[in-house]
Formats: structure tokens, sequence, C-alpha cells
């Protein structure tokens, strides 16, 4: 089957065609380390970590690379701040971003590589953008001088028309307003952040750290590279122009951007202060997967409004599924043809959407499929989803907690309500709850994380 994913640079739905055999090369722009990651950010590693799953599920050989953004303006800002270098900073936060990871059950992907690690590749990249005369020197750095560029700001349709870039002033030594640094010479404000050059000591600009660490960690083009809808201009823009500039070859074939989390009616980012983090999300009572099935309840390509009332829906939710799959009998097999329409909803460009309404269908209105068959089709659809289904046991409850339970229930008959009550607590001194339900009441052990 045919993988189909939409290609932001033919605004369309491409077949995904791989540079080599079945292995698929695939880049992420990872996160600035000078603060913890806002769930915005999150959800777009959720995106990237399900397409690992859909592709490897699909038997593609992935590379997957994410980078660390680990020195530009806000890390030098923020290092100075805290009084930390920004090494100190950068490990700080890419460890609490690791362990974000690990509770939204994303997996680490083949390669981190961070920024600092590829100042020398970089230099080497701008000295041919220099030679070839596609870079210029001003007092302050090096510009990309775009005209250079062909087809410039084509992924992200701008219009170069003449008359309209007119009227848009170039600013004080560049060129053009729409050059862009690849090298600030050192200053007084970089706090002794500064590497050595050819053409001056200084630090490089956000857009040729990606180009290099891309091209280093995974060749000349690659097949897929991926970031939020933010970034398809300036950054991936750029990217673009330094990366086809040096290598002479197209860049990436396929880019997939994630649109925004949004929180009332505005994108949610650091700068307009209207940010969450995983840390408030569980501090508030909802399990890291519970956000994750968030994020999966909506296509990838569409705004994500993020409200508290909607998380509450997902945890509610997740724990439904959680609760109708732990009492299904283990033993079973995959049903082909769930399997089949599955894998041609993950070639859709991603339909995550369907395969979770399909799992909820399988569950409660496909009573020809027998339930340990339902167990066994819902993990593989899991393997892609990552909602750790495969952790969820049916529970042997002890003895003592079962006569506690019946103890309790007999109580309840007599209407002794006092003496019900004091059963439930002490259940739940031992660590388990019960919950009354339709179908008579129901013992879950306490931790378990749903
Ligand atoms: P940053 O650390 O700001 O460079 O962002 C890391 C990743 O998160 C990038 O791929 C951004 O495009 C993405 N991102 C930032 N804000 C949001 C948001 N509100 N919703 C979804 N993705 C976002
Ligand atoms: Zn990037």
């Amino acid at each position: 089957m045919d993988v189909r994913l939409f290609n932001t640079l033919s605004r369309s739905i491409e077949k995904l065609e791989p540079i080599n055999d079945n292995e698929i090369r695939m880049y992420h722009c990872g996160p600035t380390v000078y603060d913890y990651a806002h769930v915005g950010n999150l959800r777009a590693f959720i995106v990237n970590d399900t397409l690992r799953r859909t592709l490897e599920y699909l038997n593609y050989n992935v590379k997957q690379v994410m980078n660390i953004t680990d020195v530009d303006d806000k890390m030098i800002a923020r290092a100075r701040q805290e009084g930390v270098t920004i090494q100190a900073l950068a490990r700080e936060y890419t460890n609490f971003l690791l362990a974000d990871f690990k509770a939204l059950n994303i997996l680490t992907p083949h390669k981190i590589p961070h920024a600092t690690e590829h100042i020398g590749g970089m230099v080497v990249m701008i000295e041919k953008l220099i030679r070839d005369g596609y870079a210029y020197t001003t007092s302050d750095g090096i510009y990309f001088d775009v005209t250079k560029s062909k087809n410039y700001g084509s992924l992200a349709q701008l219009d170069l028309d003449a008359s309209t870039e007119s009227r848009i002033e170039s600013t004080g030594e560049k060129r053009s307003h729409r050059d862009f640094a690849l090298w600030k010479f050192e200053s007084k404000d970089d706090n002794g952040v500064a590497y050595d050059a050819s053409f001056g000591r200084g630090r490089p600009g956000w857009h040729i750290e990606c180009s290099e660490m891309a091209c280093d960690s995974l060749g000349e083009t690659i097949d897929i590279h991926t970031g939020g809808v933010d970034l398809i201009f300036p950054h991936h823009t750029n990217e673009i122009a330094q990366s086809e500039a040096v290598n002479k070859k197209p860049f990436v074939r396929t880019w997939v951007h994630t649109e925004f989390v949004m929180i009332d009616g505005q994108k949610m980012s650091k700068s307009l202060g209207n940010h969450t983090t995983l840390k408030t999300v569980t501090e508030r009572g909802f399990s890291p997967l519970s956000f994750r099935y968030f994020v999966l309840g909506t296509h990838y390509r569409s705004k994500l409004n993020f409200t508290w009332d909607a998380l509450d829906g997902a945890q509610n939710a997740l724990k439904k599924l959680n609760e109708s799959f732990r009492e299904l009998p283990d033993g079973g097999t995959p049903v082909p043809t769930e399997l089949a329409n599955f894998e041609n909803a993950l070639c859709n460009d991603m339909h995550i959407t369907w395969v979770l309404a399909r799992i909820w269908q399988i569950l409660k209105e496909e009573p020809s499929i027998p339930p340990a068959d339902k167990k066994a089709t819902i993990l593989e659809f899991d393997k892609v989803l990552g909602l750790g289904l495969v952790n969820v046991k049916k529970e042997t409850i002890p003895s003592n907690i079962v006569a506690l339970a019946k103890a309790r229930e007999e109580a309840r008959k007599n209407k002794d309500w006092i003496k019900s009550d004091k059963i439930r607590e002490e259940i739940n001194s031992l660590g388990w709850s019960v919950e009354d339900t339709d179908k008579g009441p129901k013992i879950i052990r306490l931790d378990v994380q749903e």
C-alpha cells in the first residue's frame, strides 16, 4: 500500500517515494532548550512520533533525527538571567524534555544532535556560501543573499513580485529585507558565547544550524522534514535556500507541518504567556497519556483547541478504553480486514482519528469478532497510537479486597451507609478503589495510570 502524505511543498497529498529502497530519513526541528516545552511543542513531537510509528508499522526502516537548539538569543538571555552557562541550561531543559517524551510514550529519536556540537560543520557551509557568492559580510555578521537563491520562498508561497517587494525597505546594511543572518559576529550582548571562524569569531544563525545537522546526520537530500506550521517561513524556507545553495541538490522531498495548539483563539506560545506545560497538566490530575489521547483525537493538519474540559473528556475516554480493553482475554489473532483498513487509514495522510473511532466500534459494535481477536487487533493499532495498552493488564484482585467489597455491598443493601463508607475507606487505604457501575461494583487498583 502506498503511503500518502500532505507535502507542504506542493500543497497536496502525494505518494511517499523513499530515496533508498524502504529507508526513510526523517528530520524534525526540535526545541530551543531555554525553558520547559509547552503542550503546543509537545503536540508537534507527538505527531513526529506517530509518523515514525506509522512508517515503522508499514515496514519502513526509519532513521529519525531531532535536533536540540542550544545556542541562540533566547538561550543566551536566559543563561545570563539564571547565571549559568548555555551548556548547563541546555542540559537541564533537555533532561526535562526527555522526561516528557518518556511520559508521553514518545520513542527517543535515533539521533539528537545539539547545535553547539556542529559549529565546525556550519562554518564550512558558510565558507562555501561566501565563496560561491550566496553570502556577504556586514559589520555585524554574514548574511545570505536571497536573490541568489533559485525559487526562494516557494515552500511558503511567498509573493516575491518586484512591485510588492519594492514597497518594503531594505534595512541597514542588508541588501534586502529578506536576507537573513548565517553568522553573527561576537558582540558584548552574547555573554561570551562565540566560536572561531575564518570569517570572524561569532555564533551561528538559527537556520544554518538545522541545515548542517540535517545534512550531517541524514545526507544532502532527505525524505521527510517536519516542524510546526510556524516554521514554514522563515525557518524552513531559509533552510532550503542554504542547503540547496551548498549541495546543489533538492534538500527535502516531503515537508510535513503540524498545525498549532490554540488557546482562547490564539496560538499557544511562550512569548504570549498563554502556555501550559506537561507538569501543569499532571499537577491538575491528568495523566500524560490522556494528553496524548487528546492530541490523537484531532488530525495533525487541523488546529487543536486546548481546554481543560476537552482534556477531561480525553482522560475519561482513555479511562473507558483501558477498562474495556482490560476485560478482553488474551490468545486471539488480529482480524485481517481490520488491519487492512487500519493500514489504509495510516496511508491516507495519517488518518489517526479514524483509527480511534474504529477502536470504539470494534469494542462496542462488533459482536461477531471474538473478544480475544478484538484485543489482538487493538494491540496492533496501539503500536502506532502509543497509548500504552500493552501495559493494561487484567488485575488479579486480592481475596481480602474482594471480601471487603462484598461486605460493602451487603452494607449498602442494608442501607448502612456509615458502614459502607468505612469499608470503602479501608479498601482505599489498601491501594484499591471500588466504583459503583450499572453492572455492579467495580474494583480498580488506585495507582493504575489512565
Ligand atoms: P520551539 O521550541 O518554539 O522552536 O518549537 C519546537 C516545535 O514546536 C516546533 O516544531 C514548533 O513549530 C512547534 N510549536 C511551537 N508552538 C506550537 C503550537 N502552539 N502548537 C503546535 N506546535 C507548536
Ligand atoms: Zn530547524
